[in-house]
């Protein structure tokens, strides 16, 4: 609720604060339990920072973070690592995040040696237990990341993530960095993961496509901020941001006559360290009023579980 994250921006020779990067503006959400929230956005709109504040792997500048009704900013050190075992991430490069000179049985097996775990054999049979869930075999446990395809090196991640029954996902792009054929199947894996643990997901992707089949709701993301939050099917079928309308055109359908027109945005992202006054989209959209280049819209709920923040939705107050 209210979540910020800035940056500080330093400059000059004595290296002063001369800015901020206002990478996570003031946004609120809520994910259900067992649920998968997808997150769109271009690439520093602020969703990668919003899933590590979360996790307060990059702490919150302001703002709360909720998880089942704790309040988790607040918390200490060790009690943040105490709580960590049921929040997980994965991250989009597995290489990088996996150590290439550990065996795939010490990777996955490290967390659980981390919460207390101490017996190898124990960590031995629960690391095969895990490769299995997640498609691999336990000869596969003395091998070494670069022995392993790009999507296989991702399954050895989600293994090593879901070592310790964790609730919560954060997914940051682990797809992204993988062919069209390979997605698929670590999305369908994902997907199924999910209905076999009850586990929830916020899933982080640069476009509407990938997010489409996994998510139950989606958010839109520019500059910081959240544009739009809806059902999927809401989203996608009768998206109402400006923003979220041209994401769409760019998605191809299978079926030509539900192609929509493209709607080419003019520019580019502005910078996040200045970003325009008002309505942060007003310099690329289409529909743009003098009321957007000096007042920011709310975030509303405009219809049933439908929110959005754009100046042509202010009147239309779901009550
Ligand atoms: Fe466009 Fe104005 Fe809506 Fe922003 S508030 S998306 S500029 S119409
Ligand atoms: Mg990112």
């Amino acid at each position: 609720k209210g979540l910020k994250k800035y940056f500080p921006v330093k400059g000059g020779v004595f290296g002063r604060k001369v800015g901020e990067v206002k990478a996570v503006d003031d946004i609120s959400f809520s994910v259900k339990e067992g649920e998968i929230l997808g997150l769109v956005g271009e690439s520093g709109c602020g969703k990668s920072t919003t899933g590590k504040s979360i996790l307060r792997l990059s702490e919150p500048t302001a703002g709360e973070v909720k998880f089942e009704d704790q309040e988790i900013t607040s918390l200490s050190g060790e009690e943040m690592r105490k709580l960590r075992r049921h929040m997980q991430i994965i991250f989009q490069d597995p290489y990088a995040s996996l150590n290439p000179r550990h065996t795939v049985e010490k990777i996955v097996g490290e967390p659980l040696l981390v919460h207390g775990m101490n017996s190898t054999e124990d960590r031995k049979e629960r690391v095969r237990e895990l490769l299995e869930v997640v498609g691999l075999s336990s000869y596969h446990a003395s091998r070494y990341p670069h022995q392993f395809s790009g999507g296989q090196r991702q399954r050895i991640g989600i293994a090593r993530a879901l070592a310790n029954n964790p609730k919560l996902i954060i997914c940051d792009e682990p797809v992204s960095a993988l062919d069209v054929s390979v997605q698929a199947q670590i999305l369908n894996l994902m997907s199924d993961l999910r209905d076999q643990f009850n586990l929830t997901y916020v899933f982080i992707a640069h476009d509407l496509s990938v997010v489409k089949h996994i998510s139950d709701r989606v958010g839109v993301m520019y500059l910081g901020r959240m544009a739009e939050l809806a059902g999927k099917n809401e989203l996608y079928n009768h998206p109402k941001h400006p923003y979220t309308q041209a994401l769409l055109s760019a998605v191809p359908e299978p079926d030509p006559d539900y192609q929509r027109d493209r709607i080419i945005l003019k520019g580019d992202v502005p910078s996040p360290s200045e970003p325009p006054s008002g309505c942060a989209f007003h310099t690329r959209c289409p529909y743009v009023m003098d009321i957007c280049r000096e007042v920011r819209p709310e975030f509303r709920e405009v219809e049933t579980d439908h929110y959005v923040a754009c100046h042509l939705y202010q009147d239309a107050v779901h009550s």
